[in-house]
């Protein structure tokens, strides 16, 4: 690009954002912020998206190019949640995404900070059209672009780590699908280039050997779009480098608690050995690693790399597996216990990878699974107003507090509600939940059709068979049961129509115009010629699922969502970080309660709030029994782990109390000692 055009678009850029800054949050229209970027062609938005072609092997799904699907109802206000929060304003007064980033060429951070914040904030201020959203993005992705080595290497010259790399090459990635900027792929085609001579020189190490199939998901990205043989040779070198999750998996042997004490016992005296052994158990790495197999098995085309993932996520199930969804990861796998934590990144990781694995697989379960993260483990581990987060989650959080707790090696800051608790990983990481998350709503497939992977209300604009269609998907899904989908193509079109169904779906009932059609499960195809207006009803049947965990503790979800009892929350100004503040939280009731699991359940609903999952205005509610156990206390802040056998108060009758969804609550009990 020519300095003069680069220089004067800066200067426009600076100008948008003081504006950006003065009028705090205007949205302005598409036409308005298009101009800014005077380079773009057309994205892949609203285009069919390309299918792995031989010799790579075919999937069942495809994500739609970023931008595709725009949230409505909860879901948009959800995204416009966090643009208001942390996810609009965190580079205003956060030095580390700060002018000084060596993302933007300055002498601060300059290792995966900026690119995770990225991730987030392109997908989200296109989703919501924001000019000041696009204008902060277009910052860091404008001085990445303008300033690549000589070599072919991109990025901060202070820094020549592969890691933060893969990142960033996710946040191009969209970015192209967004905006068609015809600087992206000759950037990832020389760095491409550049990596497969360097690679056996200087080989992937550390983070990114465990995180290799984050790369490979880009340089599949680009094959698809240039087919450019030397990538099909760097994603073997990747894979030869890269760290071999499936094997790890067969042999799994991290089955219990994996503390510094446990680490340095497996290792035996080996530093280094301890030093990987961390990496092969760590939290974060693990979610990465659920899309290793499958995204590789594209290039394999194994189906037992496919399925791989199966047994990935049985173990993790097994040894690690929390009410939530999420598996313990509080820095590194925990065990089962409900007072052990799951970061934040990890939550946001694990559904990436099951976005990717979803398309790839086409196994409807883990879009049941990446329901339950979605709308539970995820705004858990957010304030109401997501300007505060936590690091770790525990399913039973009865207090957030500066005490020492049991995590494997986090420190005490874990739990907190705060700008960067414990380490600031995961406040730059967590912006791409939602906005990744609203992107995998609906998918395109094989055959040339569509299919609802999730119920969020939102709109699909796209092409199928070279035809324009539009799909409008309304609902109050996960808090009601019911989904109206109306299918607009240009002209009368026909094509397969695949509806994901839960598996916690009784009795789904399904109707096209009026007239019913039979259920199946897995996927619900409805194949015929759709015209425009067309109307599919959708009726979950949710009961009441009762679920054993740890010592037979006993959860309880409807639908996609957890519920947890709500421990009234004391919030205690703990400090003060720039534009927000980190906070401690002490209960104010008693939560030692178990259950019984006969206990009478009765579910009301109530209208959905401004903020979806605020804890103050619950959209459902469970009327349960329980009662006290007054064994059962709490160590540190921690509940002490549930008792194998609860024994209830003799003196005290059974409790009517009400659960709420699992979110809401920050501190809560979300797994209950099963009374004899
Ligand atoms: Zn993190």
């Amino acid at each position: 690009m020519p300095p003069h055009f680069s220089k004067s678009r800066r200067s426009f850029l600076q100008g948008v954002t003081v504006a950006a800054a003065m009028s705090a949050m205007t949205f302005v229209p598409r036409e308005a912020a298009a101009t800014s970027n005077a380079k773009a062609q057309a994205g892949r938005a609203g285009q069919a998206p390309p299918f792995p072609q031989a010799p790579l092997m075919q999937q069942p799904f495809a994500l739609l190019p970023t931008g595709s699907i725009k949230a409505t109802g909860w879901l948009r206000r959800q995204l416009e949640i966090q643009a208001n929060g942390l996810g609009g304003h965190l580079d205003e007064f956060w030095p580390i995404v700060g002018p000084e980033s060596g993302w933007l060429g300055g002498k601060g951070e300059s290792w995966e900070d900026g690119p995770y914040f990225l991730d987030g904030l392109v997908p989200l201020a296109w989703q919501l059209d924001s000019a000041p959203l696009k204008a902060k993005a277009m910052r860091f992705i404008d001085w990445t672009l303008d300033h690549p080595w000589r070599n072919g290497m991109f990025g901060p010259r202070s820094n020549d780590d592969w890691w933060p790399r893969m990142v960033m090459l996710k946040v191009l990635t969209q970015y192209h699908e967004l905006t068609g900027d015809a600087r992206v792929m000759p950037l990832m085609t020389r760095y491409f280039h550049y990596q497969l001579q360097a690679l056996p020189a200087r080989p992937l190490s550390d983070w990114g050997r465990m995180r290799w199939q984050d790369e490979l998901v880009s340089v599949l990205w680009l094959y698809q779009r240039t087919q450019d043989a030397k990538l099909l040779q760097l994603v073997q070198l990747l894979k030869q480098q890269g760290y071999d999750w499936q094997a790890m998996f067969a042999r799994f042997p991290f089955t219990e608690k994996t503390d510094a004490e446990a680490l340095r016992k497996k290792a035996g005296n080996s530093d280094a050995f301890m030093q990987d052994l961390g990496l092969q158990v760590h939290g974060v790495n693990n979610a990465q690693a659920l899309k290793a197999s499958p995204v590789w098995s594209v290039v394999s085309g194994s189906g037992s790399d496919r399925e791989a993932i199966q047994h990935q996520l049985h173990m993790l199930d097994t040894y690690h597996g929390l009410p939530n969804g999420m598996f313990s990861a509080d820095e590194h796998l925990a065990g089962r216990s409900p007072s052990q934590g799951t970061e934040l990144c990890t939550v946001v990781e694990t559904m990436f990878s099951l976005q990717v694995a979803l398309a790839i697989t086409g196994d409807a379960a883990l879009g049941d699974r990446l329901e339950r993260i979605a709308f539970n483990a995820l705004p858990a581990a957010l304030s109401d107003d997501m300007w505060s987060h936590q690091y770790n989650q525990q399913p039973n959080q009865v207090e957030c507090s500066l005490h020492s707790r049991p995590w494997t090696t986090d420190g005490p800051e874990s739990n907190l509600f705060g700008l960067e608790p414990n380490f600031r990983c995961c406040t730059a990481n967590f912006h791409q939940g939602w906005p990744k998350f609203a992107n995998s709503v609906w998918m395109a497939t094989a055959d040339q059709g569509l299919a609802a992977m999730s119920y969020s209300p939102c709109t699909v604009t796209t092409v199928v068979r070279d035809v324009p269609v539009v799909v409008e998907q309304t609902s109050d899904y996960p808090f009601r049961q019911s989904v109206n989908i109306t299918v607009t193509p240009q002209q009368a079109l026909r094509f397969p129509l695949r509806l994901r169904m839960p598996g916690w779906s009784k009795d789904t009932r399904i109707s096209v115009n009026g007239e019913s059609v039979t259920a199946a499960q897995g996927f619900t195809t409805i194949e015929r010629t759709w015209a425009p207006g067309d109307t599919i009803e959708v009726t979950f049947g949710a009961d009441v699922a009762f679920e054993r965990g740890f010592n037979g503790a006993l959860s309880f979800s409807r639908g996609a969502l957890v519920y947890a009892l709500p421990i009234k929350e004391n919030w205690l100004l703990w400090r003060k970080r720039g534009l927000t503040n980190d906070w401690q939280i002490y209960p104010g009731s008693r939560w030692n309660l178990g259950m019984h699991a006969d206990t009478p359940i009765t579910v009301s609903e109530h209208p959905i709030g401004d903020k979806p999952f605020a804890g103050a205005t619950p959209a459902v509610q469970l009327a349960v029994q329980g009662q006290y156990v007054p064994d059962w206390k709490a160590t540190d802040g921690s509940a002490d782990p549930i008792p194998a056998k609860a024994e209830p108060a003799s003196d005290e009758a059974a409790q009517s109390i009400t659960l709420t969804p699992y979110a809401g609550a920050k501190l809560r009990i979300a797994a209950f000692p099963s009374l004899s």
